[in-house]
């Protein structure tokens, strides 16, 4: 098992504090493993070591990081970057096309995501235009009867283009309309030439590449073609039930500048999930609690900063600016007063430069405070130290998980985003010198 001989390489470093070029290599390399045999794509994982490679020796661990901790963080870190978070779909009126090679999983997922919506109160509905496939219609009708949802379709229909039109008509009652199209065994110019027209007649909001979980380099390919021909806004991946990992849809995410939407996990309509990069980076590697495991992370720095005398003021103008670094300060204001008086600690700090603070970028008041501190107790360590990864799924988990309302927990976001901006806005006047010659 992969994961396990790079869980053994990362163990290897307990106990080191200072990382060696060897041990960099070394833990690289099994990622690259990993990686490789989860089909991502040669180049991308080129890249991404790369750039693991060159963190792993150039940043600082923050003091008190063990070695190891901080160069699994860098890993977690990386592949989060590239993954992204999940496509957004607005819970509102909206059209999808789904688009992908035949057999990838697209009438299912068509049938699994009008279920997804309808779960979210909305009434979707699915028009097949497939009439290509024997069957398509039936297949179609069948699963969306299961969903329960509403269903377009012509069996004797010849012109997909036209089912297509008669279909957003028909189904007007609807509020999320997901039209379902033909595939084929390959890329051909007719397959691209009719999804070129449905798109034209039905414009969708978001369009949807469908692909096999075991889709390996061939994701490339495909990925071009779609996007040039229809514009792919998002990836669904299918059969993550099986073997495959899904390496391939990175490559198409890449290939795309878009993100990953939904995960399909069996043949059943409820068989899917939005996408969450945690679980699918666990995945990935071959580690079935890397998200845990960056917690710990969390929990180890967060130890460490408790042990050196609480939280520093002086800490949050350093490095990341995280949710909870906001927490932090928000606490450490309830002992020590507003912020502006929390600045007059740091040596160097007291006149000059805090008056340049825009008037409401600290300013918290109690009740808002309390609300945040309790939507920030629903969040996971690994959301609070990357705040720009929360999507709008897991705003709705925080929202449901701490009573508060989403709109609630997008304001604590936007609060965070201006603090964040504001602290930038202090590490980019220099070096502790040119401050202090600043305030002279
Ligand atoms: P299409 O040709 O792109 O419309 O693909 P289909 O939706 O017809 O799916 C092709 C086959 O894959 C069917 O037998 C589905 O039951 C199966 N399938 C689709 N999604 C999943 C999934 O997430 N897990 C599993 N195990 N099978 C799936
Ligand atoms: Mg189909």
């Amino acid at each position: 098992d992969l994961g396990s001989s790079l869980r053994g390489t990362l163990d290897k470093l307990r106990g080191k504090s200072r990382i060696s070029e060897e041990d960099v290599e070394e833990i690289v390399k099994e990622i690259q493993r990993s990686l490789l045999s989860a089909d991502v794509d040669v180049s991308l994982v080129m890249e991404l070591s790369d750039n693991i490679k060159q963190r792993a020796l150039e940043e600082e661990p923050p003091a008190g990081t063990p070695a190891r901790d901080f160069v699994l963080r860098i890993v977690y870190e990386e592949l989060v970057d590239l993954i992204g978070e999940s496509t957004e779909l607005p819970l509102e009126e909206q059209t999808i096309l789904l688009a992908g090679l035949q057999g990838s999983g697209k009438t299912t997922s068509a049938a699994k995501m009008a279920w997804w919506f309808s779960t979210k109160g909305l009434r979707p509905a699915v028009i097949q235009t497939d009439t290509f496939r024997p069957g398509a219609y039936d297949q179609a009708k069948e699963m969306t009867e299961r969903a329960e949802v509403d269903f377009y379709g012509d069996p004797d229909g010849e012109d997909p283009v036209e089912i297509a039109r008669q279909g957003l008509e028909e189904t007007g009652e609807a509020d999320v309309h997901i039209v379902d199209t033909a595939g084929r065994h390959a890329l051909e110019d007719d397959l691209i030439d009719e999804i070129e027209e449905i798109e034209a007649v039905v414009d969708p909001d978001t369009s949807l590449l469908v692909l096999d979980a075991a889709i390996g380099q061939g994701a490339k390919e495909q990925a071009q073609q779609f996007d040039e021909s229809v514009g792919i806004d998002g990836v669904v991946i299918t059969k993550l039930d099986g073997t495959a990992k899904g390496g391939g849809a990175l490559t198409a995410v890449d290939q795309t500048d878009s993100s990953i939407a939904f995960l399909g996990t069996g043949e059943e309509v409820q068989d899917v999930e939005r996408f969450e990069p945690d679980g699918f980076i666990s995945r990935l590697l071959g580690m079935g609690d890397l998200g845990q495991l960056a917690e710990r992370v969390e929990r180890a720095m967060q130890q460490t900063e408790i042990e050196e005398d609480d939280w520093d003021p002086e800490d949050m103008l350093k490095g990341q600016f995280t949710l909870n670094d906001m927490q932090k300060q928000m606490e450490a204001m309830n002992n020590m007063g507003p912020l502006d008086q929390v600045l007059d600690m740091i040596p160097g700090f007291g006149g000059g430069i805090k008056d340049q603070l825009p008037d409401d970028a600290m300013d918290v008041t109690q009740d808002r405070m309390h609300t945040f501190s309790v939507i920030m107790d629903s969040m996971t360590d690994a959301e609070k130290e990357y705040p720009k990864a929360i999507g709008a799924s897991q705003i709705e988990r925080i929202a449901r998980g701490s009573g508060t309302s989403e709109e609630e927990v997008r304001e604590l976001l936007q609060q965070y985003k201006m603090m964040e901006r504001t602290i930038k806005q202090f590490q980019g006047m220099g070096s502790d010198q040119e401050m202090q010659r600043m305030m002279k």
